[in-house]
Formats: C-alpha cells, structure tokens, sequence
C-alpha cells in the first residue's frame, strides 16, 4: 500500500461537486481544540453566515456534524414524537428516504405521491391537509435531486401554515444554488447537505428551526429516540452565550472548509449565486440540444443546477459515463431509482456552475457520443452555448 493520490476529476454529478482550492487551503490548517477560543469565535460566524445563506434570523441555525442524510434525521427525530401524523410528498427518491426516517422517528406517515419528472402539487396537498386535520407535519422535498425537479416550496410552506401543521424542507440541492428564503417563506425546518451547492466537501448537514418548531421540541413528553441527534443536548455545544459543553467532538477541519466555502457565497451574494445558476444552466441546455439529449423535466420545474437528461436512443449509458471518466476526468450522475438506466444527471453545483465546465461538459460528451455511434454536432452545441454567453 501507498499514501492515495486523488485523480483531478471534474465533478457534474449529483454532488459531490468542485471544491475549490481556497476550501481546501482552509481544510489543511492545522486542527485546534473543539473548544479553543478561535474555534468558539468560527462557531459564530458559521452560524451567522448559514443564517445569511438560508435568509433567516432563526437562532437554531447550525451545521450537523454528518452528512444531508442527517439532516434530514435531526428533522424528523425532534419534531415527530411517537404517535404524530405526518404528510409527506413523494415524486422522487428522497421523498421515499424521508418517508422511511419518519417511520423510524415513530410517526404515523400518510404520503401524496407524483410521477416522477413532475413536481408536487399545493392543490393535492391542500385536499389532504384539509381532509385530514389530524396531520401535524408537512414534509417535502425542495429540490429533487433524483429527478431534477423544483417543487414549490413557498406555496407548500403557506398552506402547512393555513393548516396549523410545522413544515420540514428538504433543501440539500436548493440549497446556495436556487431562491430559498426561510424566514419569508415560513419554513419551519430544514436541512441541507455541504457538498452540493455550497461545494464544500462532504460530511456536514446545516439546519435551521423556526421559533415555533423550537417550541414543538422543548415540549416533547417523549425522549428523542436518537441520543446524538437531540437537540437540546447539543445546543449545549452550539447555543447562544451559554457555555459552551462537550456534546461529540466537532469535525474541526471541515468547519473551517464551510466557513470558508460560505464566506465566497457571501462574497458573490445569494442572488448573484442565483443568476449565475441559472445562466449556465441555459448555456448548457441549448448545447445538450444541438447535440440531440433531451431533457427529461418541463423548462418551468427544471431546477439549473441538476439536470436530468434522457440518454440517447441506441447508447449504452455505463459505457459512456465510464468513458468520460476515463479519458476526460468527468463525472456525470448516472439516473437514480426510476430513472436508472434512461437518464443521466448533470450537476452545476457551485464551484462547478461555470462557462468553463458548461463548455468542456458539451465538447467531452458530444466527442464519447460520436465515438459510440450516435452522430452529434459537437461544434454547434458549442456555438449554441456560446451564443448564451452572447
Ligand atoms: C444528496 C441529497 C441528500 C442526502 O445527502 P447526503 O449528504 O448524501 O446524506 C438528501 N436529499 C437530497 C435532495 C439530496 O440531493
């Protein structure tokens, strides 16, 4: 065995995507204590800079120290008590992951299920809630990464509220990559992941709790059935003023690479973040066109920064994303679920989200498409996408 060496992809998949050299400068610092000073004062400003990403004033606003899939479990685990009916909206696979973490949490689970490629839809969701006035929670999926699909989560958050239920929001992919405002939304709950559009590295899950959902919590009668994920326990870690205590050994080094990765967000401001999301992602479509890859969400749903296209008629999908890999260092998402095997997902997360990438994404694969036999005009998609940039 040798030290590893890691091979310089070019990362347009699902997440995760390009971290760029100044997180990974801030990553290779030296660790300091937990509860060092300097480490107490980053603490803050993560906070203060996650509240500023997520456009909220919620206090309860942290970095869980595990991937987005705990996120989603910190969610589900507070603010289900054994008992409670949950709503929650499938039209992909994280929608099916939250459904089982409910059940773990204890909840009683009603779903509004819709195909996959369509978003959820307020009117449906509406008809349950106002049927069914037991239901305490809405849970739903911002961005549906499976699918490439953005779902409304203003009007979702609206209609929770209307209906006295606390909304969960599952915001991984949305998250620094398209609109997402917390606190004018209404969102109660929510949890993103670090790696996708904030293009940190993997391995941390930051979450926000309106006051109200706090208030759901501190009135549990029922002890959270996970030990690590309660968060009364580890406010005593991240809490306001209070001392600061020993919950787990934070993940110092990777708290460094997200305030740095936060702090570029902040440097290029949300909306810019926004823009520059969804221009590439225009630059990127018009080119997959010329080269005949359809996209498989309706333009109104389609979320930029992931892009689930339909893989040509006749063209083997491992061979050509093996082949990219291979000869040109690129990563794309293979289909997920339902759509393995007929789509492929092209992520612009972040630091990925350029011309640079857009432009090298269309040369690579109109060139393995010519090479497996489905003829594509790689100089026109180029021309296409250039034009874009105007
Ligand atoms: C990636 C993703 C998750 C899971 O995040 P992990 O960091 O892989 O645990 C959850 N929800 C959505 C929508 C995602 O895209």
């Amino acid at each position: 065995m040798q030290s590893f060496q890691a091979p310089n992809r070019i990362l347009m998949g699902p997440g995760p995507s390009d971290v760029s050299e100044r997180v990974l400068k801030a990553l290779s610092q030296q660790t300091v204590g937990h509860l060092d000073p300097t480490f107490v004062s980053l603490m803050d400003e993560i906070k203060t800079l996650l509240q500023y990403a997520f456009q909220t004033k919620n206090e309860l606003t942290i970095p869980v120290s595990a991937p987005g899939s705990s996120g989603m479990e910190t969610c589900f685990m507070n603010l289900v008590e054994p008992g409670d009916k949950v709503l929650i909206c499938i039209n992909g696979v994280f929608g099916m992951r939250m459904k089982e973490v409910a059940i773990r949490a204890g909840a009683l689970v009603e779903t509004v299920e819709f195909e996959w490629g369509e978003a959820v839809d307020p009117v449906r969701v509406n008809e349950v809630l106002a049927a069914q006035s037991d239901i305490k929670i809405l849970a739903f999926v911002h961005a549906e990464t499976s699918t490439g699909v953005s779902t409304d989560a203003k009007a979702l958050c609206a209609i929770a509220q209307e209906h006295n239920c606390l909304s969960i929001v599952d915001a991984v992919t949305s998250l620094g990559g398209t609109e997402l405002r917390v606190d004018d939304w209404g969102i109660d709950a929510i949890y993103s992941g670090t790696q996708k559009c904030l293009s940190c590295i993997p391995g941390l899950s930051p979450v926000s709790f309106s006051a109200k959902a706090v208030e759901k919590i501190k009135q549990r009668t029922t002890k959270n059935f996970s030990w690590f994920l309660d968060l009364t326990l580890v406010m005593d870690y991240w809490g306001e003023g209070a001392k600061r205590t020993y919950h787990h050994t934070a993940p110092v080094n990777s708290l460094y690479a997200l305030h740095e990765s936060l702090l570029i967000l902040k440097e290029e401001g949300l909306e810019a973040a926004w823009e520059r999301h969804a221009l590439h992602n225009k630059a990127l479509v018009a080119g997959l066109d010329a080269l005949g890859v359809d996209m498989l969400v309706d333009a109104d749903i389609r979320l930029p920064q992931l892009n689930a296209v339909k893989i040509p008629e006749g063209v083997n999908d491992a061979e050509v994303r093996s082949t990219l890999l291979q000869q040109y260092d690129l990563e794309i998402g293979a289909g997920l679920g339902k759509f393995a095997g007929n789509a492929w997902r092209i992520g612009l997360m972040g630091n990925g989200c350029s011309k640079k990438n857009v432009l090298f994404c269309l040369s690579s694969l109109g060139a393995v498409l010519n090479e497996k036999g489905h003829d594509c005009d790689t100089d026109k998609a180029i021309a296409l996408a250039e034009q874009v940039y105007g």
